[in-house]
């Protein structure tokens, strides 16, 4: 079984972290030494996460009570949650599909006189034009915030130069994970100064929670190895434990009661130290075979597959979404051919604000609904990769398929017909 992701940490990366638990020290000077391995220009800022980061920013911009904050359709749940409890109402802008990037038009007709700030999230591993989003912006007097945390890239992107706040995770499930924290960028110092003193008097995480995440991790790593997987699938199976939402449960970062307070909590100087690690000594090979993985996958499926976000440009792949009309039967049908592919249960479409039903986002409600997510990481072999394709081209409906590398065009003995 390919098991839908692999964790992006090594055993080294895991060791080193349990290390520094055991440290005695503070978090100062870890804190500043990655907020400048971040940025040269004293801009960025280290959070426990980007959901920490993100009800941080609110709380130091203090925006009028009932402001409107623009969103990207498709985010996780807590951004959601974090915008109303500080009194704001979340705009959901609906996206167009080929790109993942909030239709301009709709946006233009969103703004009221009460929006304060747009937050756009850059999906699945690519980056959305920004331009014509900051126009806008700019001419409306908005706050352009960024979620990054999908679309780590190294060097090659910390946020647009005019973005005013741009925001990268560092969360289990993410590129180059330290199993939490999030770093942001805030263009406006004197906003920045705010943010800062205000997680002054947060209190640090704890050192021994932190470990605890680690060896949990660590344990989820030494299960995620092939063998171990068959047989815990299996298991799960004869005992008809439903192993998706234990997964997406495992995984879920500050679930259970007490959301704030638990975000509400500066980074400790081990989680600190460790994302710094991962920042220095990134190995980009991983980030270019997962891209080009993620190329291969999409000549190999053709034209007939829909992929949300096809047309993104510089796509490293995060995720490998496609559109199908009957999700359940195609996660079947790829589980039996030993790919754990997944509905996925982490993003969410955001509802409109009471009595403005015409701001529902009816494309991305039709792209949660028809996503399944297919692995992929950098450990599948290209093997791998070309029976997945196939799978997946049966599973659409399509029959006989044969599959080939090179040249890297699919063949079938039926007539070519879109997925579903
Ligand atoms: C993971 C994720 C977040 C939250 O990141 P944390 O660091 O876990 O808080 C926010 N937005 C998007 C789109 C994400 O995928």
């Amino acid at each position: 079984m390919w098991l839908r992701k692999r964790l992006d940490l090594g055993w080294s990366d895991l060791a080193l972290g349990m290390l520094a638990c055991l440290r005695p020290g503070g978090a100062g000077a870890a804190q500043a030494e990655l907020e400048s391995c971040w940025s040269s220009t004293g801009d960025a800022l280290a959070c426990l996460s980007v959901r920490s980061g993100f009800d941080l920013l609110f709380a130091a911009l203090n925006l009028p009570r009932d402001s409107e904050v623009l969103i990207s359709a498709i985010t996780i749940p807590d951004m959601v949650r974090i915008i109303e409890d500080h009194g704001l109402v979340p705009v959901p802008i609906d996206l167009e599909v080929s790109q993942m990037a909030p239709q301009i038009e709709l946006l233009r007709r969103a703004i009221t006189p009460a929006a304060r700030a747009i937050v756009v999230a850059h999906l699945f591993g690519g980056h959305i034009l920004m331009e014509p989003i900051l126009e806008l912006a700019r001419k409306h007097g908005l706050l352009v915030i960024e979620d990054c945390a999908q679309a780590f890239a190294d060097q090659t992107y910390r946020g647009h130069p005019q973005a005013d706040v741009s925001m990268f995770s560092f969360g289990p499930i993410k590129t180059a994970t330290a199993l939490g924290g999030g770093i942001l960028r805030v263009r406006d110092a004197e906003l920045l100064a705010r943010m800062r003193s205000r997680q002054a008097e947060y209190p640090v995480q704890g050192r021994g929670a932190y470990l605890r995440r680690l060896l949990k991790y660590a344990l989820l790593k030494a299960f995620s190895v092939r063998p171990v997987v068959k047989i815990v699938v299996g298991f799960c199976r004869v005992i008809h434990y439903d192993y998706d939402r234990m997964i997406n449960g495992a995984v879920r970062g500050f679930a259970g009661p007490g959301f704030f307070r638990r975000i509400r909590q500066r980074p400790c100087p081990a989680l600190l130290s460790l994302l710094k690690r991962r920042l220095r000594s990134y190995d980009l090979r991983r980030l270019e075979r997962r891209t080009a993985h993620g190329e291969l996958l999409a000549k190999l499926l053709g034209e007939r597959v829909i992929r949300p976000g096809a047309k993104l440009a510089a796509h490293t792949h995060w995720v490998f979404p496609i559109l199908v009309d009957d999700p359940d039967r195609v996660v079947q049908r790829l589980q039996r051919a030993g790919f754990d592919a997944t509905q996925g249960q982490s993003l969410c479409v955001v509802p409109p604000p009471e009595g403005r039903r015409q701001l529902q986002a009816q494309a991305a409600d039709d792209v949660l609904a028809k996503t399944v997510y297919l692995p992929m990481y950098p450990e599948l072999p290209r093997r791998a990769l070309q029976n997945m394709a196939a799978a997946v081209l049966e599973a659409c409906g399509q029959r006989r398929v044969e599959v080939s590398l090179r040249p890297a065009r699919v063949t079938t003995t039926s007539a070519a017909r879109p997925a579903g």
